[in-house]
């Protein structure tokens, strides 16, 4: 039977030392979120930053908009972000409607306060091998594996997703990490034949129940980013009840990557607030 990765009390544990360090500031940093539109899975993942915030004696601002908002409107209240001292840092929540294209929006957020890391300058960064502000989930999953003390380096990982969220910065982090990356989506014609090679095995991809006990290799690590809704239950994209009694250990839905990625939200405010004073 696998371990059962506490996503949640790892999590706990940040959040102590990030308040710690939050102690150590001159002053206290400042995250701001823009919400566009009214998606309900969009204004609970907007709470959980709020809640986060609090916890850690952070500022926080939310700002809400229409889903009409057109483009030079947003961008104009970005830029006025940009230039307020009191946020050091700066979300927009995804998904957007479809008349705005994220990578735009994206783009004219300050790099320096681009705290889901998504801006060109920080995904440059990371693919050069230098990373600033790292993606939220994929940072999270890899602080997962280091506090878990499992080795990276030379194994088989196998990512299912390659979205610029989660599967192409993770990539790049395991890759950092010297272990051997397949990355699969919705065009590999043998998922099985991949998943079943890794050693470790992260599915992001938004399909419940997509990666069964057969496609699993006895012992190999799973890490379920999936977040899905059915029957009023959260599930991820892993069988859960099935793979636990093949992996070495395995990530739970809720409870394991999502708990990560808003502390690692948290870990990013305070590395923003600590670029913009020049302190790193
Ligand atoms: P996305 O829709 O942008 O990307 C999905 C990826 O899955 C694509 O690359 C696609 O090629 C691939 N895919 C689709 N169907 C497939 C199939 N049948 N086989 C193999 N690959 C397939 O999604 P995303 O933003 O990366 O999110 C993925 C999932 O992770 C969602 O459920 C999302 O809610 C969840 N998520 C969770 C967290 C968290 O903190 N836990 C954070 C981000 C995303």
């Amino acid at each position: 039977m696998a371990k059962i990765i506490d996503g949640k009390g790892i999590a706990d544990k940040i959040y102590e030392e990030l308040k710690e360090e939050v102690g150590t500031l001159k002053d206290k940093p400042g995250l701001a979120v823009i919400l566009v539109g009214d998606d309900p899975a969009s204004i609970v993942y907007v709470r959980n930053k709020e809640r986060a915030c609090k916890r850690l004696g952070l500022n926080y601002k939310l700002l809400r908009f229409p889903q009409s908002i057109d483009r030079d409107e947003l961008i104009s209240n970005i830029r006025a972000l940009n230039k307020d001292e009191r946020v050091n840092g700066i979300i927009v929540q995804m998904p957007l409607p479809k008349h705005l294209d994220p990578f735009d929006i994206v783009s004219n957020i300050d790099p320096l306060k681009d705290v889901d890391g998504l801006h060109p300058d920080n995904l440059g960064m990371l693919l050069s091998g230098k990373p600033r502000i790292i993606p939220c989930t994929p940072f999270g999953i890899i602080e997962l594996l280091k506090r878990e003390n499992i080795d990276i380096k030379g194994k088989n990982a196998v990512i299912v997703g390659r979205s610029n969220l989660v599967g192409k910065p993770l990539f790049h982090l395991l890759l950092s990490l010297d272990a051997t990356v397949t990355v699969c989506h919705s065009k590999t014609s043998d998922l099985k034949g991949e998943t079943h090679r890794a050693d470790i095995l992260v599915c992001a991809v938004g399909v419940p129940r997509l990666i069964t006990a057969d496609m699993v290799k006895e012992g190999a690590i799973v890490i379920d980013v999936g977040i899905n809704r059915v029957d009023d239950k959260l599930v991820g994209d892993v069988d859960f009840e099935e793979v636990k009694n093949i992996a070495g250990a395995i990530t739970p839905v809720p409870g394991g990557v999502g708990p990560m990625t808003v502390a690692m939200l948290m870990k990013n405010v305070i590395t923003a607030y600590r670029l913009q004073k020049g302190e790193v």
